[in-house]
């Protein structure tokens, strides 16, 4: 699993030559003073590696430029991080998937100098739940829907590393007896999972929340509508009621590394499963060149 720190330059400086510096696995590496570890005060990035490309990388880069903007972070270097997101993906095995998890953090108190650094993985296992799908449990975030609004300051919609709780709620899920979970809004409507993205088929119709809800933007969502528009299907961003998730005609969680994933229950009841549709859009995911 290579690792390597990035010498973050500000926003605009050249960099033309490599700013990465590979670290042995286990060797530490990080100051235990830096914000990101210490407070969960910073952004992160993961992004999917097929044949030793990341993809969907635009997406990718401008979601941390957002989410570095909404915890007045420095606006990334986003040249510096493209090559380095690159020259990371490059070092993964082309025979099979893999992922970059990419940080940067407010770095240690006081210096006014971010951190950054990349992981890369080989993906672990075949992704069999592509095939087979997966139980999910809706859980209630305890958000009203209008919480980007009333309390921007709990930094709805941005990709921090604070994921203590989503890691929490997917510990209840495996006690309820499903592998993942639909966070809900306290006042009724679905948001997402804790590391991805809900669609919705209702007929010739492809559905995802709107991020206004306080939400990520997804970097696959985007990529699923492209596909469906390029099948004729139509797509729309809505308000979904969480009775919709019983409604549909088809359930997936989308995102970097797992692609699109059928789900099969939702909270113990039996949804409709559309294999063909699934298998087209995780084809067209696959074969993502940005
Ligand atoms: N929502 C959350 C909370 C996430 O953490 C993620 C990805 O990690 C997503 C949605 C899906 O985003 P993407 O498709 O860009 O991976």
């Amino acid at each position: 699993m290579p690792v390597f720190m990035l010498d973050v330059r500000p926003a605009g400086a050249p960099t033309s030559e490599s700013t990465l510096r590979r670290v042995e696995a286990g060797v530490p590496t990080l100051d235990v003073r830096d914000l990101g570890p210490a407070r969960g005060d910073g952004v992160f990035e993961t992004i999917g590696v097929v044949g030793g490309h990341p993809q969907a990388l635009d997406a990718h880069l401008k979601r941390l430029a957002h989410s570095a903007a909404l915890l007045d972070l420095p606006e990334p270097n986003e040249e510096q991080w493209r090559h380095a997101i690159t020259e990371a993906a490059a070092s993964l095995p082309t025979d099979r998937q893999g992922g970059l998890k990419i940080v940067l953090t407010r770095g240690i108190e006081g210096s006014g100098q971010p951190t950054g650094w990349i992981v890369a993985s080989p993906a672990e296992g075949d992704f069999a739940e592509r095939e087979t799908g997966i139980r999910v449990v809706t859980l209630d975030r305890g958000y009203t829907s209008d919480v980007a609004q009333r309390a921007p300051w709990l930094l709805p919609g941005a990709k921090t590393l604070s994921y203590a709780v989503n890691m929490a709620a997917l510990r209840e899920a495996r006690r309820r007896g499903a592998s993942d979970v639909i966070f809900v809004t306290s006042d009724g409507y679905v948001m997402e999972a804790p590391t991805s993205t809900v669609i919705l088929r209702f007929g010739d119709r492809i559905v995802t929340p709107r991020t206004d809800i306080g939400i990520l933007p997804g970097t696959s969502q985007l990529s699923v509508f492209k596909f469906a528009a390029d099948r004729g299907l139509g797509t729309e961003e809505a308000l979904v009621p969480t009775s919709d998730l019983l409604r549909a005609d088809a359930l997936w969680l989308v995102s970097s590394v797992r692609l699109a994933t059928p789900i099969t229950h939702v909270d113990d009841t039996e949804v409709s499963v559309d294999r063909e549709l699934t298998r087209a859009m995780n084809e067209a995911l696959l074969a993502r060149e940005n």
